[in-house]
This record gives structure tokens, sequence and C-alpha cells, in this order.
């Protein structure tokens, strides 16, 4: 392997799955229970075949355009659409995405739903928590939870993963997991098979991880500092 790139790609991955490896194991959890996302978003398509080379089966984006071009470029991985979707891009992201985890709409899940199906495929989806109710931010409010998680599972397209979080900036992301986690076991109550918790990104994945996340999120921890700003 002469491609220095991907020899720091791979040493920061070994360094990664150790710690994943070490939270689950503090946490007493099986670490291959626990799903990397890698978050390309702004990397190369190179770094997503590099990674892929690797070994890493589940990318991240938050882009229609961006995911669809990666997705192109390396079938074999899963794409998860962890960024905000606005419901004039569902119909393309249903087309190559594995798992959307930031569905926050009842819109969006008809729009999700319709698009699935006339592609003749089953969608996987979580639905998003928001921490603090700001509209802005992406997620929908404890109060409107569990009535979307209901409609998701009633969409003969999709299927109900689970639940997905981001702490805001400044929050304690504990306090944050914590809530996920109940949000989640309230769900699974009435929805068993929605066993998905996506938490945890780079600064602080070890604590979601200790809070039940099942797949992380993490960018710059794996692949180093974004090249360019998202939005
Ligand atoms: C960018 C992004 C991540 C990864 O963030 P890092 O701090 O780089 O690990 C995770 N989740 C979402 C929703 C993101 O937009």
């Amino acid at each position: 392997m002469t491609d220095p790139r991907e020899q720091w790609l791979e040493t920061s991955l070994v360094r990664l799955h150790a710690g994943i490896a070490d939270a689950a194991r503090q946490a007493g959890r099986d670490p291959d229970d626990i799903v990397l996302v890698a978050v390309t978003k702004t990397f190369p398509v190179a770094d997503v075949l590099r990674l892929a080379a690797l070994g890493v089966r589940d990318i991240g984006e938050s882009r229609d355009g961006e995911a669809r071009q990666k997705a192109a470029a390396a079938p074999e991985l899963r794409v998860h659409f962890v960024g905000r979707l606005q419901r004039n891009k569902a119909a393309s992201v249903a087309r190559y995405a594995h798992c959307v985890h930031s569905v926050d709409s009842l819109g969006l899940v008809t729009a999700l739903d319709r698009a699935a199906d006339r592609r003749g495929r089953e969608l996987a989806v979580a639905v998003q928590l928001s921490f603090d109710s700001d509209p802005d931010r992406g997620g929908a409010p404890t109060a409107d939870l569990p009535a979307l998680a209901d409609a998701v599972a009633a969409a003969p397209a999709l299927r109900l993963a689970g639940v997905m979080g981001v702490p805001p900036v400044g929050t304690d992301p504990a306090a944050c997991y914590h809530q996920l986690a109940g949000m989640a076991a309230r769900i699974r109550a009435v929805h068993p098979a929605a066993t998905m918790i996506s938490a945890g990104m780079s600064a602080d994945y070890p604590i979601a991880i200790r809070n039940g996340a099942t797949h992380v999120r993490i960018g710059s921890a794996l692949l180093g500092a974004r090249p360019s700003p998202v939005r």
C-alpha cells in the first residue's frame, strides 16, 4: 500500500475502532453491536473508495448531489443520509440511500414513501428528535416524535429503523443522549423492530455508546478536518 492518504486513514480507522470497542466494553456492550457510519460529507470520492478498500461498509452524507455521486462511485457501500432533507430531494435520495436518519415531518414521510414505492424498494428510516425544538436545526419535538414513528411504520415502502439525535452546540451530550434513549425505548414499546439509535459524533461518541447508540456517525475523528464547510 503506497497511497499515503490510505495509510493515514487506515491508522485513523484502527484507532477509531479501538475507541469504539473501549467505549462499548466500558458500557458492558458488545462492540460488534455498534455500526460505524463514516461521515464523508465534503471529502472527495477518492476518500470514500479508500475507506471502502479498508473495510468500511457504511458512509454518511448530508447533501443529495454529493451523496448521489458517491453512491454511484461505490455501489457496494450503504449510504446513510444524515443531514436535513428537503421534500423535493426525497425522490432522489430514495433511489440510493440505505437509510435516512433525519426524518422529521409527516410531509417527508409521505414523499419518501411515495418515492421508495415508485422504485420498488424498501427504505429504512430513523425519526430525528429535536432536543431544543429549534425548527431551524432539524428534528421533531418530543411531543411529535411517537406519531411520526407511527406514520413511518404505517408507510408501506418505509421500514422504521429507530431514532436519531444531534445535540445542539453548547448542550450536555450526556443529557441529550439519555433523553434519546428514553424516546427510543418508548418507540420500541410500540414498534419492537425499531432498534436503531443513531447517536454520537467525533466529539461525543463514547457518551452516546454509554447511552445505547447502535450507529455512531463519525466524520473528523476518522477523516481529519473537513476540507470545506457544509452550508
Ligand atoms: C457532519 C455530521 C456528523 C459528523 O460530525 P463529526 O463531528 O465530524 O464527527 C455527524 N452527524 C451529522 C448529522 C452530521 O451532519
